[in-house]
């Protein structure tokens, strides 16, 4: 699955979280030591399964035939469903005439049916017949359905599933848990005019009379229940050949040819993946299927053989795309589809182990990207990631990327930035260590013993040692079983022989405990790396110091290629030293070393300014993504500078002469031929000049707004959210009114989405209210609305809080479950404002259990380090700037018409 980016989810009603645990008298035969909800009697092998949707009353019937094998005398049969009715459950020995029936009853907490049988049921093939109906909802859980105006502007429904991570149970009674692997046969009933599509191709179509067709999917390879997949809606569909498989994406009709990118993406992966993988995909055909609409939860999903991507993630629109999201499209896709082999063919054993699928994916889908776009700076966005996961990782409220999960809200709540991001850059770290070759040869020996079946963590570690990565395993447990960021600190230096020599002395690095794991620190094998002019040399950390010795006497380096998963401390000299030779220095060792001393200074292992001084290194015809990092990490230093007039001046003067040359040097339109990554930077720069007021860009945007409500054309589509997104920040009723007019007319799912987001966006709070208000009426969609309440939250955290704690019932209506123990968490937790905290913890304790509040709890350490901190960081963010005078205007008052106060 791939996330969705930038802060996740909300939630509000009380979620009694379905726990997957079972008494310890349910013993269990296959694996004991695996987690189960359902007690081990029974192993289902096939379902054939028929589905009739009810599109317009949002119900569904289905049959189910399941073959099974009782593994041990029972009289009952536990498995999973959720929102189901059961007409009828007769269960069939196989090789007998008769059958008899069970007597059924549900607890629909535990999300689970017991079929319950007069005599003790031997061991033995059986089939068991299930009649049922059920629910098709309004958000992505289960069967869902997604309302569009269709090409002709006409109100349209498709239906689409999703079932990771306990879903699929919304859909058909069955064992849903991952190492309960299956195969699938599924014939649906839906509308001769539409296409159906599921994991396989079609096996036979054929008219049942009253305007419906009866579609026969062809058998899936065994899988896990959460990976299966059916849509259906008035779809189009391109298709071309791709290493002797057929890949397609599938999407509205009237879009096809938005799809280019993506079946280009596909085709092109899709060789690349078979050979590094060294197994070649295995089903016939590999289609991904595009949904109108959001969710709050994720963007992606890689139901095998027809992986599902929202619109935005998937369709370029030159109404409304940018080049992040194009780059978005390729990026997705490489994600779902090493999820292919590693998720689907070969499936973590349980939600314990989800980093295997996630991390892996996420790991992938960099070095994929990389390798086909090396242009695109995904080798920066690899060190993005790892500062995202370390900064949650330094905070008490962390988890170890192995982790334990037992109820279907920690399943949810287990797809995380240590997941997805601290397992990518931990597998980096290991790649480096056991050098690409041996890496892949490990990844293929994992995959061969490993296809069709279940695995733990400790199965690809085996793997990478047999084939020679010596060692490997000790470190990798060090990283994924335990918690936590190692501290190097580096100690005196000294020049010997044409060799930097010093002594590493590790400890732990803590946004909000630092007296304490000072004293009392968690211990790593640290593959450490080093660099001083010449090779660089790797060592092994092991216990509190480790001496070495690094060829050359420039400038100390550690961490050079940003792989490691470490902060490095210091002594002033060598900070000095390191910054002089910043400018030099490759983009990615540029901005790893620049997060990295902002993470100190943050925390309070450094000054401020051993920070700032990085950052205003950072010169203006830098890498992109370099400088769109400086520009956001100022804008943040100015949103804590609020009330210092003076100082947030200093910055806005400061952005607009080092930046502004460089928007004026790319252009403010695209320019045809021009490098990706400045295609990338332009939106950024744009929306943050905008923000400090750069009145080059304050005019534009306004002049642009006028032209642009006259004709929808007048804003080339990959800058058109920046430019509004200057004008709706600053909105006055006027323009907000002339943008809800805008949005309203919007027919594109995707710009309409963008167009209600900037709604929601405005510095000014009653319109901020306006926004939260219209989000409760159905005019937005059922999709679109959390996202708007979502985008009021960056600017008025408080105000979206209180809106959504008194609207929580209907607020819960607006989001898939699996997101809702995210969504309110992720409204505050970028907030300072101690005064949310016990608002917070309060709708905590009252929604969730205390072990399934993860999200509430992370929120509030952030918030309150925030706070604690934020005197220190603006007085000494302040004074920094008044020594760092850029010319005598600088401290002079503001002219213009950007932020104040
Ligand atoms: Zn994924």
């Amino acid at each position: 699955m791939k996330r969705i980016i930038s802060l996740l989810l909300a939630s509000s009603a009380f979620l009694a979280s379905p726990a997957f645990t079972q008494p310890a008298t349910q013993a269990d035969t296959v694996d004991p030591s695996l987690p189960t909800q359902l007690p081990r009697t029974a192993i289902p092998h096939h379902y054939a399964l028929t589905v009739t949707p009810h599109a317009s009353r949002l119900t569904f019937d289905g049959r189910v035939a399941i073959d099974l094998d009782v593994i041990k005398p029972t009289r009952e049969l536990v498995l999973n469903a959720a929102d189901l009715k059961f007409t009828s459950a007769l269960l069939t020995r196989v090789g007998d005439r008769g059958s008899v029936t069970a007597l059924v009853s549900f607890d629909p907490g535990a999300q689970t049916a017991t079929l319950s049988f007069q005599r003790a049921l031997t061991q033995g093939a059986y089939r068991l017949d299930i009649a049922y109906s059920g629910k098709i909802n309004t958000q992505a859980n289960g069967l869902f359905a997604l309302d569009y105006k269709n090409a002709e502007g006409k109100d349209a429904r498709s239906l689409f599933t999703q079932f990771e991570a306990a879903d699929a149970r919304r859909f058909v009674p069955s064992w849903d848990e991952p190492d309960y692997k299956a195969r699938f046969d599924l014939t649906v009933r839906v509308p001769t005019n539409q296409m159906a599509v599921s994991n396989m191709p079609a096996a036979e179509s054929w008219p049942i009379g009253a305007g419906l067709k009866e579609v026969r999917f062809q058998t899936t390879p065994t899988m896990s229940s959460y990976l299966l997949f059916f849509a259906t809606g008035d779809f189009g569909r391109i298709a071309k050949p791709s290493a002797g498989k057929e890949v397609g994406v599938v999407m509205s009709r009237g879009n096809e040819s938005k799809a280019g990118l993506a079946l280009d993406a596909e085709a092109q992966i899709l060789p690349y993946y078979n050979e590094y993988f060294g197994t070649p995909y295995p089903l016939p055909k590999l289609d991904n299927v595009a949904g109108p609409g959001q969710s709050q939860f994720f963007s992606a999903m890689e139901n095998w053989g027809a992986i599902f991507t929202f619109e935005r993630s998937l369709l370029v629109d030159p109404a409304i795309t940018s080049e992040a999201d194009r780059q978005r499209v390729f990026g997705t896709e490489a994600h779902e589809m090493a999820h292919q082999w590693f998720g689907d063919l070969v499936t973590m054993a349980w939600w314990d182990d989800l980093w295997l699928n996630e991390g892996f994916a996420s790991w992938m889908a960099d070095k994929t990207t990389e390798h086909f776009h090396p242009d695109w700076g995904a080798d920066v966005d690899h060190v993005a990631a790892r500062e995202a996961a370390m900064n949650l990782d330094s905070f008490t409220t962390t988890h170890p990327i192995v982790q334990q999960v037992r109820t279907v809200e920690q399943a949810n709540q287990a797809f995380d930035t240590i997941t997805y991001e601290k397992g990518e850059s931990v597998l980096a770290m290991l790649e480096g260590f056991a050098g690409p070759d041996t890496w892949r040869t490990g990844i293929r020996d994992y995959i061969v013993r490993h296809a069709y079946q279940n695995t733990r963590t400790e199965d690809l570690w085996a793997s990478m040692e047999r084939v020679g990565a010596a060692g490997l395993a000790t470190i990798a447990r060090d990283f994924t079983n335990q918690p936590g960021v190692p501290l190097i600190t580096v100690g005196s230096v000294q020049c010997v022989g044409g060799r930097m020599v010093t002594t590493l002395t590790q400890t732990q690095f803590s946004n909000d405990r630092r007296q304490e794991t000072a004293a009392s620190p968690l211990s790593w094998r640290v593959p450490v790396r080093a660099s001083a002019g010449g090779a660089a040399t790797q060592a092994i950390t092991a216990g509190r110091t480790t001496p070495i010795s690094v060829e050359g006497c420039g400038p100390l380096l550690l961490n050079p290629g940003q792989t490691g998963y470490y902060r490095t401390l210091y002594a002033a000299p060598q900070a000095a030293a390191l910054r002089s030779a910043f400018p030099s220095l490759g983009p990615v060792d540029q901005y790893g070393t620049m997060q990295n001393a902002m993470a100190l200074s943050r925390a309070g292992y450094q000054p401020m300014a051993r920070a700032l001084d990085l950052l205003a290194e950072v010169p203006t015809g830098d890498n992109g993504k370099v400088v769109e990092r400086a520009m956001l990490d100022w804008s943040s230093l100015y949103d804590g500078l609020d009330g210092d007039d003076g100082s947030r001046a200093a910055i806005a003067e400061r952005m607009e002469q080092t930046y502004g040359p460089r928007l004026r040097a790319i252009g403010l339109s695209p320019r045809a031929g021009e490098a990706p990554i400045d295609a990338l930077l332009r939106p950024t720069l744009i929306e943050q000049l905008g923000r400090f007021g750069d009145p080059a860009v304050v005019t534009e945007a306004n002049r642009l707004f006028a032209a642009w409500l006259k004709d929808r054309n007048a804003i080339p589509g990959s800058v058109k959210t920046a430019w509004l997104q200057v004008t709706a920040r600053n909105a006055t009723p006027t323009t907000w009114d002339a943008l809800h007019a805008a949005a309203r007319a919007t027919g594109g799912q995707v710009e309409r989405t963008a167009l209600y987001n900037l709604l929601g966006s405005t510095r000014d709070e009653a319109l901020g209210r306006r926004a939260l208000e219209l989000a409760m009426t159905p005019e937005p969609g059922k999709t679109i609305s959390a996202g708007m309440i979502r985008s009021v939250a960056v600017q008025h955290p408080s105000l979206a809080l209180d809106f959504v704690l008194s609207h929580s019932a209907a607020v819960n209506q607006l989001i898939d479950t699996s997101g809702r123990s995210r969504f309110v968490a992720g409204l505050v937790e970028a907030s300072d404002d101690p005064a949310l905290i016990g608002k917070l913890q309060a709708y905590g304790s009252a929604t969730f259990r205390a072990t399934d509040r993860k999200p509430i709890d992370r929120a509030v350490v952030q918030i309150r380090w925030r706070a604690a901190n934020r005197g220190r960081i603006r007085s000494e963010t302040a004074a920094w700037l008044k020594a760092h005078p850029l010319t005598a205007t600088a401290l002079s008052p503001r002219r213009r018409g950007g932020e104040r106060g």
